[in-house]
């Protein structure tokens, strides 16, 4: 433990309590307490100390400066009390909500999958196209639901990663304006949406781009009456794109709007609001347009005069060379692609053929590494979607021989598709020469975004 007095930072420097902290955390902690020193602001941090056995122990260390009367400090007082097994217990939380989430969302995406099939087919009939409409809006409730869930866990540990790639802001909008749909339909709630005539551009991760404006239009519709109204609105320069989502509900009281991005703030829990939540969507929307360099404020003229969340992201640098094709903005229809699916197991890659082909792309499927790599260089498509896990030579080698091969700039884009997300498996697709890593079961709106999404170079 550290003294409990200390004068300056000469003193603690002799002393020689940087030996107990952790390797790891040592270079914080110094940073940390050297700010502190210099600015007088009070040092509250946790970090690992060696005990006498050896062991490394999770502690909070916490200690203030006293005061001249002057503004000078004279005098640091602090303490450090051991953490330890409090810390292990929520970690391993964490790690339990991480899992839980994970399980209770492999089942949704083939569900909500099957049941795109069924509406875009009309399979079912007109007598079950309500029914439907409904197991649809409440998948997509209990999709955001555990994708909250799963991200909790992430942001407590500091493990949300962004897979950035160049993209047209227009299918993203459309797309979580679609999926937000259903809900203003069943409210009643008119949506308008207004936005530039050119294309936007910038360097997002699409699915966390989709995640952010759909939470937003979800609590727009949340916490508006019936017959409400909400606009999207965008409005772009050179420098940055400014996103709106108003409506004209509830409204947030001026003494909750600071704190209305905190985790778990819900301003009002005895509201019995139809679609509930967990009190995390704008905490991570917050994270998110912060690491892609954004902002977002909160506005509200009170209770019951509506809300407005603005949004402000980069535009990216330097006009794309865009083909024709994909230069019609906004919220325009499917972009054709040529896809090359790879997938050993013959359901799955002819269930995710046919998905694509009802969303107006044309496909072809392989099911080896040999055979991609091939089909590669026969037929030229525009996207591959790849799965690791393949005979002859796995889905790693087939993107390095494709990567080698490729004759055109930048293309095809080469999409992993696989059971395996964790940090090592993506850092092992980018090496190969994957463009994005997609996980198994894929969402298909996802997918959609992201071959809508994709600039093409
Ligand atoms: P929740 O899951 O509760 O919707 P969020 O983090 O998305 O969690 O939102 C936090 C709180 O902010 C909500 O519980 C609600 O009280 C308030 N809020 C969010 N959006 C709006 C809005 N458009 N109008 C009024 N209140 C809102």
């Amino acid at each position: 433990m550290p003294p409990p007095v200390l004068h300056a930072l000469e003193q603690i420097k002799g002393w020689g309590w940087e030996q107990f902290i952790h390797p790891d955390d040592l270079t914080e902690t110094v940073r940390m307490w050297k700010h502190c020193i210099t600015s007088g602001e009070p040092f509250h941090f946790e970090h690992r100390f060696r005990r006498a056995d050896g062991l490394y122990r999770w502690h909070i260390s916490q200690v203030v400066a006293l005061n001249d009367g002057e503004g000078k400090a004279v005098m640091w007082v602090g303490s450090s009390a051991d953490i330890h097994d409090g810390k292990e217990a929520e970690q391993r939380k964490d790690e339990f909500l991480a899992l839980l989430a994970h399980e209770l969302r492999n089942p949704l995406a083939p569900i909500g999958n099957a049941l795109h099939i069924l509406r875009q087919t009309g399979g079912a009939g007109e007598t079950a196209r309500p029914a439907i409409d409904m197991m649809q809006r409440q998948v997509g409730q209990m999709v955001r639901l555990v994708d909250d869930l799963l991200d909790v866990s992430r942001i407590s540990q500091g493990k949300i990663e962004l897979q950035r790639v160049r993209i047209e802001l227009g299918p993203i909008l459309s797309h979580a304006v679609e999926a937000a749909q259903p809900h203003c339909i069943t409210m009643k709630q008119e949506l308008t949406i207004t936005m530039p005539p050119q294309p936007i551009y910038l360097n997002a991760d699409p699915a966390r781009l989709t995640q952010i404006i759909g939470n937003l239009l979800n609590n727009a519709c949340k916490y508006s009456d019936q017959g409400g109204r909400i606009e999207l609105i965008v409005e772009t320069d050179k420098v940055q794109v400014v996103i709106r989502v108003q409506d004209n509900g509830i409204g947030i009281a001026a003494d909750q709007l600071p704190r209305i991005f905190e985790m778990f703030r819900q301003v009002d829990t005895s509201l019995d609001r139809a679609q509930g939540g967990l009190g995390i969507g704008l905490t991570l929307v917050k994270r998110l347009v912060e690491m892609h360099g954004g902002s977002i404020e909160a506005h509200s003229d009170g209770l019951a005069r509506g809300a407005e969340f603005v949004v402000r992201l980069p535009v990216l640098a330097g006009a794309p060379n865009i083909s024709q094709a994909q230069s019609n903005a906004s919220l325009s229809p499917t972009v054709r692609r040529r896809v090359l699916v790879v997938d050993d197991n013959l359901d799955s890659a002819s269930s995710m053929s046919m998905l694509l082909e009802m969303s107006g792309h044309e496909v072809h499927t392989a099911h080896d590494g040999i055979a991609a790599v091939e089909a590669a260089a026969e037929w030229q498509p525009d996207v591959i979607l790849l799965d690791i896990g393949l005979p002859k030579i796995d889905g790693l080698e087939a993107a390095r021989r494709i990567r080698r091969e490729q004759k055109r700039v930048g293309l095809p884009l080469l999409i992993a598709l696989t059971g395996w997300g964790q940090d090592e498996d993506r850092r092992l697709s980018q090496e190969a020469g994957f463009d994005f890593h997609l996980v198994k079961p894929v969402d298909l709106l996802v997918l959609k975004t992201l071959l809508d999404s994709l600039l093409m170079p």
